[in-house]
This record gives structure tokens, sequence and C-alpha cells, in this order.
């Protein structure tokens, strides 16, 4: 399976001035050149790559609201009203399929039961066994380790290598839209890009590069602390009877978001997942898989944190993940078609970078893994000058 391409003609700078110049078409620039549109705003998106290649095509397309909290549940909320919209208009898929989170001990029921006591029973719908191992498309006798699990019916899926580069090509036919691509940008001040191929004018900028931050704005970046973060992931063939289009999340990712992470019962969970599951523990590992519409699956991942990210894979590090992805699926193995490695912006200093760098002139990082759920609700949060700066 390839992504959509952009193809290599020839790039000009627009003559004019445009309203706002976006740097980086991944999903966090493109959402808010889809935001500038909607409110009639003229917008410039200078991209290095010829098409969308970051972490934005790399990912398990989930946008994962209901784990969520506090802030971020808010921002993950309103992003997916972006979605929804922005999928209907730019014609990708986009299927309100949710969460589906796979409980295999007490422990891990007892998360998912205090989350429904929070946010009620519509928002997080207790599975039985059976409803769990009919959705995963396990055989009736193989159901064993199961003991129930949750639907998170908020949380939305896309097919990140679809979802940036039909974004990216809707932008590009809207009136006072343009879309440079091939266009590395090399410093930015108040109105004006510098680009490889000439200044680029716009009164406001966004500068919205996630991980490479650092390369245009360093001392912004290293203020935030902003790291690398390394993903392993591999897309597997599925078993024919797994048909859900529901993200599949399981007992590492309930030590991951904040909104499982904050239940009484996550205390307990992370002591027995160390007791039974070291090793996921020790690659920082979500283990959670998204299938494609072709069928296939998205399965991942191990974190690994540097300034600069080490290039090596460690094989064990997917064979675990695949291992473990089996396991859920109930299955002796997957067949993997593809690997690869994604990388975003990580912090331990907060989950988002949001910086004035001069006047006009904004930085806006995901810094917490999770760009895909908050992407559309950050727009719409930066045109209602809702998002706090740090000068
Ligand atoms: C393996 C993996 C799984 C993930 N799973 C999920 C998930 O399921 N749900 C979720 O919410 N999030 C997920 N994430 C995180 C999410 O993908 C990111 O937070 C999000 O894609 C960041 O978007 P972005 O636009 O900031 O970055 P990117 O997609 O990396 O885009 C930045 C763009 O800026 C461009 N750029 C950089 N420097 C320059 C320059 N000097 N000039 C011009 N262009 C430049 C780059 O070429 C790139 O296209 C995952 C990430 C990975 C890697």
């Amino acid at each position: 399976m390839s992504i959509a391409t952009a193809p290599p003609v020839p790039v000009e700078l627009p003559g004019g001035r445009s309203d706002l110049v976006v740097v980086g078409a991944g999903i966090v620039g493109l959402a808010h050149a889809f935001e500038a549109v909607r409110r009639g705003l003229s917008v410039t998106v200078v991209e290095r790559d010829r098409r969308p290649v970051g972490a934005s095509v790399r990912n398990f397309g989930h946008c994962c609201v209901t784990a969520q909290r506090g802030e971020l549940l808010d921002l993950a909320a309103a992003s997916r009203t972006g979605w929804v919209d922005a999928a209907a208009r730019a014609g990708f898929w986009a299927p309100e399929a949710g969460a589906l989170v796979v409980a295999r001990s007490a422990t891990e029921l007892a998360v998912l039961e205090e989350l429904r006591d929070e946010r009620g029973a519509d928002a997080v719908r207790l599975r039985t066994r059976d409803e769990i191992g009919d959705a995963l498309g396990r055989p009736a006798d193989a159901r064993d380790d199961l003991v129930g699990g949750a639907h998170l019916p908020a949380d939305l899926r896309v097919n990140p290598r679809e979802a940036a580069p039909r974004l990216a090509a809707w932008l590009a036919r809207q009136p006072g839209v343009d879309i440079l691509w091939g266009t590395n940008v090399v410093g930015v001040e108040s109105g004006t890009v510098h680009t490889s191929r000439g200044p680029v004018h716009g009164d406001q900028v966004l500068v919205c590069v996630g991980h490479d931050l650092d390369r245009l704005h360093p001392v912004e970046a290293e203020a935030h602390g902003i790291e690398r973060c390394r993903l392993s992931m591999a897309r597997v063939e599925a078993p024919p009877a797994f048909r859900t289009d529901a993200a599949v999340l399981t007992a590492t990712s309930m030590l991951r978001y904040d909104g499982f992470t904050a239940m009484p019962s996550a205390v307990p969970l992370r002591a027995e997942v160390t007791a039974h599951s070291r090793e996921l523990l020790d690659v920082v590992a979500n283990v959670m898989f998204t299938r494609l519409p072709d069928g296939t699956v998205l399965v991942g991942d191990s974190h690994a944190y540097d300034a600069t990210e080490i290039p090596f894979q460690d094989e064990g590090t997917t064979e675990l993940l695949l291992r473990e992805a089996a396991r859920v699926l109930g299955v002796p193995r997957v067949r993997v078609t593809e690997r690869w490695q994604g990388v975003y912006a990580s912090s331990g200093r907060g989950p988002l970078l949001v910086r004035d760098v001069a006047p006009g002139v904004r930085a806006l990082s995901v810094t917490s893994g999770i760009g895909m759920t908050l992407s559309f609700g950050l727009a719409a949060a930066t045109f209602e000058g809702a998002l706090r700066a740090t000068a």
C-alpha cells in the first residue's frame, strides 16, 4: 500500500501576502490550514517533503478521545468534531467506530468500571467476555483469557496514510490556498518565512514542524525539553474474523493515557503488569492495533526517548509487540507485511508546546504523542484565542 502522493511539479512561490503561513504539512499544520479556510482566510502551507511522511502518516489513525483527561479531553472532543467535518469535506474515511478496551484480568476490568463510574455508562460501555470475543472475531471456545472490556464510542478512526494527503489535496483546491511541497523552511521572522526557494510572506505565521522544532527554534525547543520519541510499528495480515474498525487497546494502554491512569485501580494494574509482563514495560509498550479499510492491521508500539533518535530498530521489541497482539487476537502468530519507525515530539514538561517566538509567529507542537487526537481541537482553539502561549 502506498500513501497518496503529490506530483513533483515545479513549485512557484505565491507573489502576494497570505493571511496565514503554516510551516509543516503534518496533521497539526493542515488542521490549522483547514480551520483558516473555514474562516475565509488565505493560507500558504510550506512543506519540505513532496507529501506528508512524518508522524501524521506513520501512526494508528486513532483519535483517542475518552482516554484523555482535563483540558486535553476538551481539546480532543472539539477535535473529533473537526475531524468529522474535514472527512466529509475532503472525502476521507473516518468511521465513528470508537475504541475497544480488552480486559484480561479483574484489575483491568476494575479500571474500566471506575472510568465508567466517572464518565457515565454512555461514554464507557462495559462489555462482557463474549461481546469482546465477538468483536475480536475469536472463536467461542478460545476466550478463556478474556474477562470483559469496554467500548468507548466517542473515539474516532481514520486511515493515517490517507487522511493528511487527502486533506492537503482538498486544501490545495480551495481559493486562496497555496501548498508549497518540496520547500524547506530555513528561518522565520515576523511576516516572513525564509525558504530554500525564497521568502514567503504572511500576516501570521504558524510553525507546526513537530519534533523538528529544535532545528528551527532550538532555544524554545530546549526550554520545553523536546525530545524525539521513536516507536516500532508493523502492518500485519489480520485474521479474517477480525473486522472491527474500533481501535483495540489493552492493559498497557491503560497504563499510558491519563483518563485511565487517574483511576485508583491503575496502581495495582501497574504492579500486576510488572509482575507478568515486565518486558513490555521495559520497552514502554502500548500494545494496541487498528484495522485499515483493506483489512490489514497496524500493530504497535514501543517508546524510546532521545534528543536524536537511534536509527536502529530492535527486532526483539517488534517481535514482542507482535506476539502480544497475536495473543489479544487469539491467533498463534500474525504475518508482517511492513515495518517502520515512527517519531514524534515528546516532553516530560507538558503535552503541548505553544510559544509566541516573535510578534505574529507562533510555534505549536504536540509533545505527548496524541497529535492526531488533538489536531483539529488545537486549530479551533488557536483561532478562538483559547490556547495559552508561553512567551
Ligand atoms: C507510530 C506512531 C503512532 C502514533 N499513534 C497516534 C494515535 O493513534 N493517535 C494520536 O492522536 N496520535 C498518535 N501519534 C502521534 C501523532 O502522529 C503526532 O502527534 C502528530 O502526527 C504530529 O503531527 P505534526 O503535524 O505535528 O507532525 P508531523 O506529521 O511530523 O508533521 C510535521 C511536518 O513538518 C515538516 N517540516 C519539518 N521541518 C520543516 C522545515 N524546516 N520546512 C518545511 N517543513 C518542515 C515535516 O516534513 C512534516 O511533514 C502517533 C505517532 C507515531 C509516530
